[in-house]
């Protein structure tokens, strides 16, 4: 599709070089362009129904498209030059509230519920694009236009582009399936929008001309929508999203900081050659108020992420984190086949320690516990608090064998000194340990190794506490039978 699209955009223009004797075969070759959005989208409509409405008005949106510019080439043949506006701006600008309400039934689609941090995210950048839009298309084209009617279809071309950026980035932020085929239909809004500029801007010098560069990137933006609707990953488009809101990532409050400094940086811009310092400074503040103000987001984002990682009373890592951790190692495991292994580890009667030393005391223990695990493990080990008094630790690149030794030295270290509960009192603990391996011929299922780990530790229990028993030691009597 994108190859037979550059072979009509090369003939295009090669036909313009000729001169005028074929210009009826290149506005054939430029609406071909239109044309084959229009088809590709009744195409992809016809194939997969979710798709359909959406397809359905993508596709009504380049039919009006082919219709106005019919009409406009007729009337040019008949009264010469075409008066303005004429009855094909009503095709164009039809083509834009077709368009955006197809944009947004595929954004329903993809993220059904109310996502309002991401209508946040695209209002900035909508908000950002209406500013440029006003400043460098609609209050010159009002300045230069007369009359109500030209002023009113000269405005309408560059607010319904603003529609599109309204619902396209609306589209790319938020959550969803990010196929090749939303890259595509990103990239022709971005062409699009690109090209109906231009074209304003070009409109308002006098510098317009047909065959000039606009044209090509409006043929290629209809080429890249045709192939993205028949691309295979075209379905992912309306695809329900997993996730209620995408994360805060960096590329995300780039885009966002990017959108926030455009309209200062532009008006210091202007300025900067005109010398009026106070708008100047006052441009500046903005932009450093934007910064100092996102960046404070940034590290309230990234404190609540490392919140959700962390244990808050032992500052270990956490549960969540080690199960993201077991998937990503047990992904490496099927790779490389280096072996790992997990100690699924829990304190031998430590409701006796909070009968005794109270809550606090236990606490107190767990703390101390936690920190002598982290000194005992070697430094690319994980660590992580299981649950309650149950403590979790992934040995990369360790073979069971090698997990059996390293649980033995961390139940000595563990037991060999006393932990202080308060008020002067000692308490001697001791832990029980389970050891279970995954190597690349295993499942690569984390439930697997997670659950022979817990099995080894509750043999390890049954077995009289204070020791360590391997998930896969045929000695261990009571392994097989030993259920929580
Ligand atoms: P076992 O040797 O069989 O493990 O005996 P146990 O007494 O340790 O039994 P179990 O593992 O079932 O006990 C868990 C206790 O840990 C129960 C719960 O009150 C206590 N616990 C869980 N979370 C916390 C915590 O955050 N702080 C304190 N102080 N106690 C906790
Ligand atoms: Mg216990
Ligand atoms: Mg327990």
């Amino acid at each position: 599709m994108l190859a037979a699209g550059v072979v009509v955009i090369a003939l295009y223009y090669w036909l313009a070089s000729l001169g005028s004797a074929w210009v009826a075969a290149q506005v054939a070759l430029f609406a071909s362009a239109a044309g084959t959005m229009a088809g590709a989208c009744f195409v992809a409509a016809r194939r997969h129904r979710p798709s359909r409405p959406a397809m359905l008005l993508l596709g009504a949106a380049a039919a009006v498209v082919i219709a106005a510019d019919g009409v406009f080439c007729f009337l040019s043949v008949v009264q010469g030059e075409v008066a303005y506006p004429s009855i094909a701006d009503i095709g164009y600008l039809a083509a834009y509230p077709l368009g955006a309400i197809g944009l947004l039934l595929i954004v329903r689609r993809r993220t059904p519920g109310w996502d309002g941090a991401s209508a946040i995210d695209a209002a900035i950048v909508a908000v950002s694009a209406a500013y440029l839009t006003y400043e460098f298309v609609i209050a010159p084209v009002m300045a230069v236009t007369t009359g109500n009617l030209p002023t009113l279809v000269s405005v309408a071309y560059p607010v319904g582009d603003l529609a599109l950026i309204m619902v396209g980035s609306r589209l790319l932020l938020g959550a969803g399936p990010r196929s090749a085929a939303l890259f595509m239909l990103g990239g022709y809004l971005a062409l699009n929008l690109y090209a109906d500029t231009a074209f304003s801007i070009q409109s308002l010098n006098g510098t317009y001309q047909t065959a000039g560069h606009v044209d090509g990137v409006w043929m290629s933006a209809a080429f890249l929508l045709a192939a993205a609707v028949l691309h295979p990953s075209a379905p992912d488009l309306v695809a329900s999203s997993s996730t209620a809101t995408p994360d805060a990532t960096v590329g995300r409050l780039s885009v966002l900081a990017l959108a926030s400094l455009v309209a200062p940086a532009s008006m210091v811009l202007q300025y900067a050659l005109t010398g009026n310092a106070q708008v100047i400074v006052a441009g500046g503040a903005c932009m450093v108020l934007f910064m100092l103000v996102l960046t404070r987001l940034a590290g309230l984002v990234a404190a609540q992420r490392r919140a959700a990682i962390t244990d808050g009373l032992t500052g270990l890592r956490s549960r969540r984190y080690l199960e993201q951790a077991l998937c990503t190692e047990a992904a490496r495991v099927q790779r490389s086949g280096d072996p790992l292994s997990m100690l699924l580890l829990d304190i031998d009667h430590f409701k006796k320690v909070n009968d005794t030393y109270g809550h606090q005391g236990g606490d107190r223990v767990l703390v101390e516990v936690a920190q002598r695990l982290r000194s005992l493990a070697r430094p690319g080990d994980l660590v992580a608090r299981y649950g309650g008094e149950e403590f979790a630790i992934l040995l990369r690149d360790t073979d069971p064998a090698r997990g059996h030794e390293i649980a033995e030295r961390i139940r000595h270290g563990i037991a060999a000194a006393p932990i202080a509960v308060g008020d002067n009192r000692l308490h001697r603990v001791t832990i029980s340990l389970g050891v279970a391996g995954m190597a690349a011929t295993s499942s690569g299922n984390i439930d697997d190794i997670v659950l022979a780990a817990d099995r080894a530790l509750y043999a390890a229990k049954d077995a009289g506490r204070n020791r360590v028993a391997a998930a896969d030691d045929p000695t261990q009597p009571n392994l097989a039978a030993a259920h929580r």
